[in-house]
C-alpha cells in the first residue's frame, strides 16, 4: 500500500530539510516539488516558453545546481501562476506520490490540489525575518554575497506571490498539522514532523 506524506509551506521554513530527514526516517521517496517550478523558470530564462517548459520538463534537469540560485526562485514564483505551467506538472507529481514505497513530496500545494488525500499533511512555517535569516547564512555558506534586507524582501516578493495566486495559492490544507519552526531547533522540528507522520502511518498500517 502506497503512503504519502504533503509537507507544505512557505520559502525557508525548513520544509527541505524536514521531508529529507522524514524520508530517511521512513524509507521513503523524495520529491522537492519547487525544484520542478525551477527547472522550468530557469529554461525560461533562457529564452523558453513557459507552458511548453513545463510540458516538455526531463526530470534530469532537476540535478541542474542552477536551479538553486536565488533569480530561479524568483522566476519560480512567477511561472508558477500560471495555471496552464502548473497543470501540465501534476501527473508526474501525483505518479511520484503513489510509489508503492511511500512518498514525501514538498511544495506548496501537495495537501490542497496535489494529494489531497496524502496519509499525512504537515504545513511547515515561520516568520518572515528567521526564514530570511536562515536564507541568507545558507547562501553566504554557498559564497554567494548578498544583504539581510535584500533576502528578507525576496522571501516577503515570494510569501505574497504564493499566498495571493488564483491558482492553488499557499495556505494550510485543514487537516495539516502547522509546524512554526520559528523558535525550533532542526532537531525537534524533526521530531515534531516524524511524530505527527507516525500517529497516521500507524492509523493507516496498524
Ligand atoms: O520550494 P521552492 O522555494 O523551491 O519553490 C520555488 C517556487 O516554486 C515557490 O516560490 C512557488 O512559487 C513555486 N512552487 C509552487 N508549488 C509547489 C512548489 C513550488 O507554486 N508545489
Amino acid at each position: 500500500m502506497s503512503f504519502a506524506v504533503a509537507i507544505d509551506g512557505p520559502a525557508a521554513a525548513g520544509k527541505g530539510t524536514i521531508s529529507r530527514a522524514v524520508a530517511a526516517h521512513f524509507g521513503f521517496a523524495h520529491l522537492d516539488t519547487g525544484l520542478l517550478y525551477r527547472a522550468v523558470a530557469h529554461a525560461v530564462l533562457h529564452g523558453a516558453d513557459p507552458v511548453e517548459a513545463a510540458r516538455t520538463l526531463n526530470a534530469k534537469v532537476l540535478e541542474n545546481a542552477d536551479l538553486r540560485r536565488p533569480d530561479v526562485a524568483q522566476a519560480a514564483s512567477k511561472v508558477a501562476v500560471i495555471a496552464e505551467v502548473r497543470a501540465a506538472l501534476v501527473d508526474f507529481q501525483r505518479a511520484f506520490a503513489r510509489r508503492a514505497a511511500g512518498a514525501v513530496l514538498d511544495g506548496r500545494d501537495i495537501g490542497t490540489v496535489i494529494c489531497p488525500d496524502a496519509g499525512a499533511k504537515l504545513y511547515v512555517t515561520a516568520s518572515a525575518e528567521v526564514r530570511a535569516r536562515r536564507r541568507y547564512d545558507e547562501l553566504i555558506g554557498r559564497g554567494i554575497e548578498t544583504a539581510y534586507e535584500q533576502v528578507l524582501d525576496d522571501v516577503r516578493g515570494r510569501d505574497a506571490r504564493d499566498m495571493e495566486r488564483a491558482e492553488a495559492p499557499l495556505r494550510p490544507a485543514e487537516d495539516a498539522v502547522i509546524i512554526d519552526t520559528s523558535e525550533m531547533s532542526v532537531e525537534a522540528a524533526v521530531a515534531a514532523a516524524i511524530a505527527a507522520i507516525e500517529a497516521r502511518v500507524s492509523v493507516a498500517r496498524p
